[in-house]
């Protein structure tokens, strides 16, 4: 039985295929989701939204009946929609006398360190008063394409729920979760009730891409699960649109897949580890070995630098790990494949004898 007694902060993630029918914005499923959560409160349980549905709602003020592809046009319609979305959202959450916050971020808030302190104070403290907060996706200022920015609110909600210590992470959508196999092809396709772990099994039931089975972006969904699991918090992966599907799921109820987490990262290694990396220093294999053995990194083991990077800003160490690099990239440059003793005469007394220290460096696998 799954025990949610203790939940004090969930996350919940709702899907534009929830959000939309037959092609118009579903003003009932907004209004459905907002008295389930106003059900989630009165538990005293603090939740935290995160909302597509913006640039579907700026294609239906447009008037547009066709998918939206051309990037400036998403940009448009996401500028048009994302008020109108969270008018709905006002209104919905005023029957029941709570009121909402528009939070939208980019990946870059989150990745520099300043932007995202104000980020968790300004949303700590709609929290304390009792305000739901509504992210999307900043998407009209995004510099990449729409969608991959963050890859997806998918992606991105795991990434909120990480930084504001979630307990539990709800990814809903239409399908009921997880299966080991694809239950339109194969019969003995069951649901996965409980994942412990996400290893590359579980990976595998995720589909190909382009398959049938994988259009819900159940890839994207897994990813997210490993994001949020890093962080030590849960994920929930439902069906939205099964009746009272939220409070069904606190009560304990077995419905969608529950990912169980794994091992905590500090909040600083969950930094180094999901900052777009500014630069790369590429190492030999006897360097590679020394930091996966929590050694530091020395520049002896260092082929090559790419990009121009700061000290103290995140790069890629061989494409596999992120690290806090001590020195610029023009000093690596110059230091390269020397002992660490020599970096004075090289470079001036009082530096650093790393590259970086082994708690500055994170495996993505
Ligand atoms: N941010 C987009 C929107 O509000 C949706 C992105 C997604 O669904 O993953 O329309």
């Amino acid at each position: 039985m799954r025990d949610f007694s203790k939940l004090r902060r969930v996350v919940i993630k709702i899907g534009t295929n929830l959000l939309t029918k037959d092609h118009e914005f579903n003003v009932e499923y907004v209004q459905d989701i907002s008295r389930q959560i106003a059900g989630l409160r009165e538990r005293g349980i603090q939740v935290l939204l995160v909302s597509s549905g913006a640039i579907g709602m700026g294609a239906g003020e447009l008037n547009l009946k066709v998918r939206v592809k051309d990037i400036k046009m998403r940009q448009a319609c996401a500028a048009i929609g994302q008020p109108l979305l969270m008018h709905q959202y006002r209104e919905s959450f005023g029957e029941y006398d709570i009121s909402i916050a528009q939070v939208l971020i980019t990946r870059e808030v989150l990745n520099n360190r300043t932007t995202f302190l104000n980020l968790k104070n300004s949303v700590e403290t709609l929290l304390f008063l009792g305000i739901v907060p509504i992210f999307n996706e900043n998407d009209s200022v995004s510099t990449d394409e729409i969608g991959s920015a963050f890859g997806d609110n998918d992606r991105l909600s795991a990434m909120v729920a990480s930084k504001v210590e979630a307990d539990l992470l709800i990814i809903l959508t239409d399908i009921d979760g997880l299966y080991n196999g694809d239950p339109r092809k194969d019969s003995n396709a069951s649901l996965i009730s409980s994942v412990p772990e996400i290893t590359e099994e579980i990976m595998g039931f995720a589909g190909s891409k382009g398959s049938e089975f994988s259009t819900g972006g159940m890839k994207t969904k897994l990813q997210a699960v490993s994001i949020a699991a890093n962080a030590g918090c849960k994920t929930i992966l439902a069906h939205g649109g099964k009746t009272d599907i939220l409070n069904r799921l606190l009560n304990g109820e077995d419905e969608g897949t529950i990912f169980l987490g794994g091992k905590k990262l500090s909040a600083r290694s969950r930094w180094i580890l999901y900052s777009d990396p500014i630069g790369k220093i590429n190492i030999d294999k006897g360097a590679l070995a020394a930091i996966r053995n929590h050694k530091s990194l020395l520049p002896s083991g260092i082929i090559s630098v790419e990009g121009v990077f700061n000290k103290g800003e995140v790069v890629s160490i061989n494409g596999i790990a992120n690290a806090v690099s001590k020195f610029t990239s023009t000093e690596i440059e110059n230091i390269i494949g020397h002992h660490s003793r020599e970096i004075p005469a090289l470079l001036g007394k009082g530096r650093k004898d790393v590259i970086a220290r082994a708690e500055d460096i994170v495996f993505s696998f």
